[in-house]
């Protein structure tokens, strides 16, 4: 879960949770001193799912968490952009891939750590890659080599699990799927 608030990002004083006095009925960070609310909702993570053929591309982490596990190209979206834009710059951020952007592909909620993960299929247009520093190799993957041991996240293994799946029948549906 998301590290609690301390200061306040008004006035920079101590903040105490509790409910406000204007009948929310959540508890929130309110200020001791100038009594501003802040309010935490779900972030967004964004990304894409690359594929060459029967081949899916995935990043090894050279960052934390994870560190050297391998993912999908995903990162927190960035005020200003629309989701499909930035699983697009994560993409070229992450694995310096050529691809055109497709469907959406997976909507991933994941209440315990208030993030929610949507997947786009991406298809790649070379199968040469130019990785950023957040990844130490990019390479494609078989259905039958995933590392499935060593991926990084529950929801790249739902989302490689279904785009399989959906790639065997040639149809390709939008998965709206809670992670526990
Ligand atoms: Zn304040």
């Amino acid at each position: 879960m998301r590290a609690p608030i301390k200061h306040c990002k008004n006035c920079g004083m101590a903040v105490v949770y509790r409910l406000p006095d204007d009948g929310d009925t959540k508890q929130r960070a309110v200020c001791t001193a100038c009594t501003t609310i802040h309010y935490e909702n779900p972030l967004n993570v964004v990304g894409t799912v690359p594929y060459w053929g029967d081949k899916v591309l995935l990043c090894k982490r050279n960052i934390e968490p994870r560190w050297g596990m391998w993912t999908l190209p995903a990162g927190f979206m960035e005020l200003g952009e629309s989701t499909a834009q930035g699983a697009a710059r994560e993409t070229v951020e992450e694995a310096g891939a050529e691809f055109e952007m497709e469907g959406l592909f997976t909507v991933l909620n994941v209440p315990r750590v208030g993030q929610v993960h949507l997947f786009y299929r991406a298809k790649l247009l070379s199968d040469q890659f130019n990785p950023g520093v957040e990844t130490i190799e990019a390479r494609l993957y078989a259905e039958h080599e995933i590392p499935w041991e060593e991926l990084a996240f529950k929801t790249v293994r739902e989302t490689l699990e279904r785009f399989f799946a959906d790639k065997k029948t040639g149809r390709y549906a939008i998965h709206d799927l809670d992670i526990h």
